[in-house]
């Protein structure tokens, strides 16, 4: 079989991809070991407009959101079924300072920021000690329901190998690559966090952040909103859950979940809640991020088939969708990669 590129990875990066180029009419082998831990399976699917702490407008986030709406609901337009939600997060402060710095923020022209404050509306559900303020809009994205059919869809169309990648199985050539018997012209790594080892990029500024999260039943709280307190933010889930996350830990000892996160975290709900939970899982995974945040786009400067698609650290829901258009047009028409994000940016340490 003869395709035009192979794609390692299914995973957020990898599908969004797939998807550009198969509708440019290329032909796309995906390969994808199924890793129900990947960091797009373990995701909130969220889309937040302001950034940290001290709540800044998120990078490019007046391109990335429109691209993000439009991609996810041509998606789900595809399905059959609504995957992207336009919703507002509910922000309970945690402090005075919280609340000062929002206030702040809100006035300081910042459009996603609402400071009017909505206790007298979820006081039945959450302590609100210090009011709340209100960002809107939100993206709330189903990538499950993504993943998994886009997943079908690429094995009924034999476009799926369902195995792991391996590098030494693996032949590439200037104008070609061969593996499993297959060929192509190239050949583009999406394989999330599995990139700072792989041979090609492992030269790149990786940061391995892990993030654990909880699964609650919560049968009481609407799930027509996104709730946030401090770091942890209740994200309405499938069958009436609510997804309950999430940490960020760039020196963990292991990859599995830990009583510490757990327990942290319930004393947290037990605080913010007024209504009853029920923990139902907890989970972890651990975010494929770069030291300058931005993604890793574009092709290897020596080897010109061996290209990228990685890097989105906690920001992939909004930032996949745009640079997976970029990308495609760019390997269709030439449009060239915005320079924040190509890895022509480390073609020094690239090049060694
Ligand atoms: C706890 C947590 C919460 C998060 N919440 C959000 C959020 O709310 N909003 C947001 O924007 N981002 C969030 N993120 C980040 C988001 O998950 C990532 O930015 C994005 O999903 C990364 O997608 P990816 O396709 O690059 O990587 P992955 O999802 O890791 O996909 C890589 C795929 O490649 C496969 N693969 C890897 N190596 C091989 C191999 N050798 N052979 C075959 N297959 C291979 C894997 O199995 C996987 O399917 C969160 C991450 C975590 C961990």
């Amino acid at each position: 079989m003869e395709f035009d590129y192979f794609i390692v990875g299914q995973g957020l990066c990898g599908t969004l991809l797939a998807r550009q180029l198969i509708n440019a009419g290329k032909r796309i082998l995906v390969i994808d070991d199924g890793n129900p831990d990947a960091s797009s399976r373990v995701a909130g699917g969220l889309v937040n407009p302001v950034t940290g702490k001290r709540m800044v407008r998120s990078w490019m986030i007046d391109q990335l959101l429109p691209a993000a709406i439009e991609e996810y609901t041509a998606i789900g337009n595809e399905i059959g079924e609504q995957v992207v939600t336009v919703t507002d997060i509910i922000d309970c402060y945690t402090s005075s300072d919280d609340k000062l710095l929002f206030y702040e923020r809100a006035s300081a022209d910042n459009e996603f920021l609402s400071a009017y404050d909505l206790s007298g509306t979820f006081s039945n559900y959450f302590h609100l000690p210090f009011g709340t303020g209100q960002i809107n809009p939100a993206l709330h994205v189903k990538i499950d329901t993504i993943l998994n059919y886009w997943r079908d869809r690429l094995h009924a169309s034999g476009l799926l190998a369902n195995t792991s990648f391996n590098l030494q199985e693996c032949h590439v050539a200037p104008e070609s690559v061969t593996w499993n018997g297959a060929k192509a012209s190239g050949i583009i790594f999406c394989d999330g966090q599995a990139g700072n080892s792989n041979p090609y990029f492992q030269m790149l500024p990786w940061s391995k952040d892990k993030g654990e999260v909880l699964i609650a039943s919560i049968p009481t709280l609407p799930g027509n909103h996104i709730y946030r307190h401090g770091h942890i933010s209740l994200v309405p889930w499938n069958d009436g859950l609510f997804w309950v996350g999430a940490s960020h830990d760039w020196k963990y000892e292991t990859t599995a979940p830990t009583d510490r996160f757990r327990t942290n975290t319930i004393s947290v709900l037990e605080k913010w809640l007024k209504v009853p939970f029920e923990i139902i899982d907890h989970r972890s995974s651990v975010r494929p991020a770069n030291f300058d945040r931005k993604p890793f786009v574009g092709f290897h400067p020596q080897a010109h088939n061996v290209g990228i698609f990685n890097g989105m650290g906690g920001k992939g829901f909004s930032m996949a969708p745009y640079f997976a258009r970029q990308f495609s047009a760019h390997i269709t028409t030439g449009e060239p990669i915005l320079a924040d994000v190509s890895i022509e940016r480390y073609k020094k340490i690239l090049s060694r």
